[in-house]
């Protein structure tokens, strides 16, 4: 099945079960500040799970295209590393605002599974949150699940949160057995940090509102919340481990491979730049530019990590831009908005591109320079400063670097560096409208700073001349 097939399979599925389709909203979620990006399929739809917004189905379907790069879920850190994460993926869901619970949701899972797509039952194993005996009740009595491929889990893996507040409650999630040839123990061993057992679905019993102190408010009606990543899902159907395996990535590893020179498909640059391309150009899409703060440096610490990738397989010229048609012709059919926005993708990311060329070269030289010589295993935190103030490497682009070289940053060390640069700004925008007054007023007279030491401030002293 390709991935537009399952797509389609997975909408069809939930509509003749009375579920409304709703379209994918933008990755950047509409008047929700707690939110740096869309993280789930759910977030389109809060103030309906907390009741401030009623809308005319209690039942949804969607397709929901997602980011976790920054903020609670953050995987960026796994891309490269992980069979099974990326930036920017694909989220089915279906969804009851006060409709059918626990018993529905888990019927409909199961049949979509195993009897849609016809997974077999053993290759597919189910965990719940360890209080919920509701839930272990339906899938081990009901549905007939067998509990050797069974377990209860704590709170880290089985209770989700979209954020430190908002709906949240008790999950129970479907994992598929990629086979003994993959390490990796099932969820709930010691092991289990492996890819041979990889999480699918996540269905979330929405039960309680979180507040900023941790309160849980019970919602007001139960509801339903799920999450399936159609890029893991993929690679089940089309019988390959690593989703970078898929059709929908294949064509772009390809076309990253071709701009770059590297021959071996399984490169994790490779990997890396294919994840990449899609988190940017869908941030670009929703209307957010490169930049130094929020969202927009989020978006510009991928396209440099992106852009280091390819200079690692000696491409140092602009190419980052160059994959954006092969990614329409994936993407664009399920998603107009971008084959929409396909020219001013391109142009933002090639002027950022071209930014950047200008100090990357001289940046890698410095920090391959210094790691020759270094002693120990850590890149102070000046070095990582100096290589983001004056080359414009991002502190995760120059962690990355050491990752892959078995060293670390002092993250420490880089933000007092940070820090007293910004000191030393503040004491130089004090004097430059000090200096200014001065200008503007031909009745005083300047004389000198004086600091004052209990804020650290520079003022000015005027005297009357
Ligand atoms: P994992 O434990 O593998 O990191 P998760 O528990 O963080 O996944 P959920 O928050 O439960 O994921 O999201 C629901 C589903 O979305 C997951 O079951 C998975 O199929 C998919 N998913 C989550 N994160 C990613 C990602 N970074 N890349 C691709 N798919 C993802
Ligand atoms: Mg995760
Ligand atoms: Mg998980
Ligand atoms: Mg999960």
């Amino acid at each position: 099945m390709t991935s537009a097939e399952i797509r389609k399979a997975f909408i069809d599925f939930f509509v003749k079960q009375q579920h409304t389709a709703v379209h994918s909203s933008p990755v950047v979620p509409a008047n929700d500040p707690t939110l740096l990006f869309t993280n789930a399929g759910m977030v389109q739809f809060k103030e309906t799970f907390l009741g401030l917004e009623q809308r005319d189905y209690t039942r949804a379907t969607s397709v929901q295209r997602c980011i976790r790069a920054g903020g609670k879920h953050n995987d960026l850190e796994n891309v490269g590393y992980t069979a099974r994460h990326h930036t920017f993926f694909e989220m089915l869901g279906n969804f009851s605002f006060g409709d059918y619970f626990k018993r529905e949701a888990i019927e409909f899972a199961w049949k979509f599974l195993t009897e849609e797509l016809k997974l077999p039952k053993e290759k597919l194993w189910v965990t719940v949150f360890e209080e919920d005996d509701e839930a272990a009740d339906i899938w081990l009595k009901e549905v007939g699940v067998s509990d050797q491929r069974f377990s209860r889990c704590g709170a880290k893996d089985n209770f989700w949160s979209m954020g430190d507040t908002g709906p949240c409650g008790p999950c129970t999630e479907i994992f598929y057995d990629h086979g003994a040839e993959v390490a990796g123990g099932p969820p709930g061993s010691p092991d289990e940090d492996g890819d041979r057992y990889i999480e699918i679905w996540n269905l979330v019993f929405m039960q309680f509102d979180r507040a900023a102190d941790g309160t849980l408010t019970p919602l007001p009606k139960p509801s339903v919340d799920t999450g399936m990543g159609l890029e893991r899902l993929a690679a089940v159907m089309q019988g390959v481990h690593n989703n970078y395996d898929i059709d929908l990535f294949q064509a772009l590893v390809k076309k990253a491979s071709e701009l770059t020179g590297e021959k071996e498909l399984s490169n994790s640059s490779l990997r890396v730049i294919s994840d990449h391309i899609r988190s940017c150009a869908f941030t670009i899409v929703d209307g957010v530019l490169p930049s130094n703060e929020g969202r927009g440096y989020v978006l510009r610490r991928i396209i440099r990590r992106a852009i280091r990738h390819g200079y690692k397989l000696g491409q140092t010229q602009p190419f980052f831009h160059q994959l954006v048609p092969t990614l329409v012709e994936q993407m664009g059919t399920a998603y107009p908005e971008l084959a929409k926005e396909q020219d001013n993708v391109i142009r933002v990311l090639k002027l950022e591109e071209e930014r950047f060329a200008e100090t990357l070269e001289n940046g890698m030289k410095l920090l391959e320079d210094y790691i020759a010589d270094m002693d120990g295993k850590i890149i102070d935190g000046e070095m990582a400063f100096k290589l983001y103030d004056t080359y414009g490497f991002p502190i995760d682009l120059t962690a990355d670097v050491a990752r892959e070289k078995g060293l670390q940053v002092d993250h420490d060390g880089f933000g007092k560096a940070m820090e007293a640069q910004r000191e030393r700004a503040r004491s130089a925008s004090n004097f430059a409208s000090a200096s200014q007054r001065i200008e503007f007023d031909g009745e005083t007279r300047f004389i000198g700073y004086m600091s004052d030491e209990a804020d650290v401030t520079v003022q000015a002293i005027f005297v009357d001349g």
